[in-house]
């Protein structure tokens, strides 16, 4: 044997496991796992371990006969009978620590929800009435069960009983019925049965009757049919225009996996915006569903969680996280409005539910469907380089007409409308004549006359308009000054119901004030508007009219977004005014007019995706219009009826405005032409976080020229501030890496990050695929 150079490096036989604990800044450590635990332990099961002088779960990642770790630790005891993770979801984890850079116990805090990194109680009960001839460790069990008038915690039988694995048999005696297992969370009283019955409630339950899939619809199913049964990977991108009946293909999908005794996931961009998809679906796997989204609470989510675990559902339905839910027999995944901004993560580990989706797909090997009226550039453009599978839904659900678009052009003080097929809406002149007032600047005559029309013919409205609040800024009519926020660079808007400002990226509020702090005078006025205005407004032209808002203001408490949509949709409110919280999936069939107020407000953003984005939420908004059996009409107010995605827009042509789009992108070799990473400082001091951004850009300057690891050229772009400079008192300076090959761009990033200097005072996040660079 050759001399050991390095004592270090010395290995140790017996049995170890490598551990990952749930905290950010953590790499796994290795751990001993105890003769009598071995045969119990798998991969992907939480274990009780300790580190310092706490004891903290992790969750084993893999089992090793051997280690140069000297001196490990003991694992304490398993925390599940059964692994939590499968490997296709412990692969998952370990791909975005490597793409998204993060550390793998940062990606298994972003996994886990926090109610499972603590230790639960677990208590069992005994079936009264069940005679079972046990022998062994499971009659002992029973018998102590017994003598404890039926009821026990886990954890005193864990003390008591050695030899032989304990969870084994408790499960095995649950399973034949002789006794109950319990699980509750310390301090939280709701019991996990409750929830799932709570998730499956909602206002009417007739039955859903399964529809006839039309010619369309039929088409689309049977190429997914055809891989559910063929087996193996693959990505359909389901384009289909608004109301032509995506969630019944996807609802067959889901049949058919569960047919071959497979569960499917279901993202969806914002669980609470979307209650219909939750009825249908529950309507359709009654009892089998769990759901998982952020409004839950510790409780519930761990609850759904050890639901999803334990195979009791069918169908998983969530928001972005639940791109992690615990799904071992995973069949199929589906991304409803996979364009949908709101599946990109924002804050600590910044993922995109949508891609993550895929890369899971192709780990569980199964099929994969994004669905969406308006898909995402990258989306289409891989449909088009045969990535993804394109399926198409050019008409709606019994050839329901698309809606009527017109466009009002705002600069001409509301003199001209475009008509397009034309002759299919009369032209009226005004019958009520409505004072020259403020409701005038926001509302055009014409589409305060088709709300009134469509008011007296008991039909249903929508108004549009992408800012909340009663006015955009507060602006002193004398000086000039405009309020702003004291810890972001962004004004604040007034609040006029709750007589208050308010900031919309920190909530920071305070009084409503005429005074302005420059000059002293009384004299601060409102300018611009929000949705709050418009509801006033509202009220004024059709003052009969039930008028609901619904943005982030009003529908902020738990189940108060319910509320208003369960009267829009039973027809309870004739005009509802909201932010795009009110364009996403509705499906009422008494809304005919859609109006957009300063549509084009989007399109103004510093963002290379302002014109798909607005492209986007109109279309989405307009395809509310007419999806009963009297047709739609959508009217556009805009400053700027002439701009593609407006003009692409109002003749429901997707093709012509991805055609457009794409040229642009290639043009200015923005993605999908090329990956962007961005890496942002933030800190309290401005001069330190500029300097530290000149630093890192000098740094990268230098690396792109000497590195030969990169193999490509790669862009930088900045240090420039951020064009929202400080948010929530901290200073934010940002580089955008551009380049064609993501690995690259990490591996330049990375270096990047290891290179900069630490400090306290500024920290660097790094957004990979970054959507929101403000
Ligand atoms: P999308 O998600 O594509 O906008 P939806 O899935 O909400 O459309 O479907 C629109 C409406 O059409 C829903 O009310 C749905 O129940 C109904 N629908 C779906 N498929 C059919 C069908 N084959 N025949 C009749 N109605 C259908
Ligand atoms: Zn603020």
């Amino acid at each position: 044997m050759p001399p050991d150079k390095n004592p270090g490096m010395n290995k140790e036989a017996g049995k170890f496991a490598r551990i990952v604990i749930p905290t950010p800044l953590k790499e796994p450590l290795i751990y001993k796992v105890p003769d009598p635990l071995w045969e119990q332990i798998e991969i992907g099961m939480r274990v009780l371990i300790p580190l310092g002088k706490r004891k903290v779960t992790g969750v084993v990642l893999e089992l090793l006969r051997e280690t140069v770790v000297p001196e490990t630790r003991a694992i304490l005891a398993p925390l599940d009978e059964r692994p939590m993770l499968d490997t296709a979801l412990l692969q998952l984890a370990h791909w975005v620590g490597q793409y998204y850079l993060a550390t793998l116990g940062e990606v298994f805090s972003t996994i886990l929800p926090l109610s499972l990194r603590s230790e639960t109680q677990r208590t069992i009960t005994l079936n009264p009435g069940t005679f079972y001839a046990a022998d062994g460790l499971e009659k002992r069990i029973l018998d102590r069960l017994r003598q404890s008038n039926g009821k026990l915690s886990v954890k005193r039988l864990t003390r008591e009983m050695h030899g032989g694995n304990l969870y084994a048999a408790i499960e095995r005696l649950e399973s034949i019925g002789a006794l109950n297992i319990h699980e509750r969370l310390p301090g939280h009283r709701t019991s996990s049965e409750k929830i799932l019955l709570e998730s499956g409630s909602g206002p009417t339950f007739e039955a859903q009757s399964r529809f006839i899939l039309n010619s369309e619809q039929e088409q689309a199913f049977r190429k997914v049919e055809h891989r559910l049964k063929e087996g193996g990977f693959e990505t359909f991108l389901l384009h289909g225009v608004t109301g032509s009946g995506k969630t019944e293909v996807y609802l067959r999908a889901m049949e058919q996996a569960r047919g071959a005794g497979r569960g499917s996931l279901i993202l969806i961009p914002e669980i609470s915006l979307t209650p219909q998809l939750i009825d249908r679906v529950n309507a359709r796997f009654p009892g089998r569903v769990g759901i998982l989204h952020s409004g839950l609470t510790a409780a519930q989510r761990w609850a759904q969680w050890w639901h999803i675990v334990r195979g009791n559902v069918d169908v998983v339905v969530g928001a972005r996280s639940a791109v992690f839910a615990p799904l071992a027999n995973l069949g199929l995944i589906i991304v409803d409005e996979e364009h949908d901004p709101s599946y990109k993560q924002e804050e600590g580990l910044r993922y995109n539910g949508r891609d993550l989706a895929v890369v899971r797909g192709k780990l569980s090997a199964c099929p994969v469907i994004l669905g969406s009226a308006t898909p995402a550039i990258e989306s289409y453009q891989n449909s088009l380089d045969g990535r993804y599978r394109l399926l198409e839904m050019t008409q709606r659900v019994q050839r329901r007409p698309l809606p009527f678009m017109e466009t009002i052009d705002l600069r001409s003080k509301f003199n001209r409308s475009d008509q397009l097929n034309g002759g299919k809406v009369s032209v009226q002149t005004d019958s009520a004549p409505v004072q020259r007032s403020a409701e005038h600047r926001l509302i055009s005559d014409r589409l305060a006359t088709f709300l009134r029309e469509n008011y007296q013919a008991t039909r249903q409205s929508l108004i549009f308009l992408n800012r909340r609040g009663f006015s955009n800024y507060l602006q002193c009519t004398l000086c000039g000054h405009v309020l702003r926020c004291s810890y972001c660079s962004v004004s604040l808007t007034l609040h006029r119901k709750q007589k208050s400002v308010c900031c919309h990226h920190c909530n920071f509020r305070r009084a409503a004030t005429v005074l302005c702090p420059e000059c002293g005078n009384r004299t601060l006025s409102p300018v611009g508007v929000g949705t709050e205005q418009i509801e006033e407004a509202l009220h004024r032209l059709v003052p009969e009219a039930r008028i609901a808002r619904m943005d982030r203001d009003t529908a902020s408490k738990r189940g108060a977004h319910e509320k208003l949509f369960r009267s829009w949709e039973k027809g309870e409110t004739d005009i509802l005014v909201g932010t795009q919280m009110i364009t996403k999936g509705h499906d009422v069939t008494g809304v005919t007019l859609v109006g957009a107020l300063l549509a084009d407000l989007s399109l103004n953003l510093p963002d290379f995706r302002s014109g798909e984005r607005t492209f986007q939420l109109l279309s989405q908004v307009a395809g509310r219009s007419g999806r009963g059996d009297e047709p739609g009409t959508v009217i556009i107010q805009t400053y700027a009826p002439d701009h593609y995605a407006i003009q692409h827009l109002i003749r429901h042509d997707y093709k012509g405005f991805f055609a457009a789009e794409i040229d642009f992108r290639r043009a200015l070799n923005y993605p999908p032409f090329s990956r962007l990473v961005c890496l942002r400082l933030e800190g309290p001091k401005f001069e330190e976080v500029e300097q530290k951004a000149r630093t890192l850009g000098a740094m990268l300057h230098d690396k792109t020229i000497h590195n030969t690891r990169l193999r490509e050229k790669i862009e930088i772009l900045g240090p420039a501030p951020a064009p929202i400079e400080k948010l929530r008192n901290r200073y934010r300076w940002q580089l955008l890496l551009k380049g064609k090959q993501s690995s690259s761009l990490l591996e330049l990033a990375k270096q990047g990050r290891e290179a900069l200097p630490r400090s306290r005072g500024v920290r660097l996040h790094i957004d990979v695929d970054p959507y929101n660079m403000l």
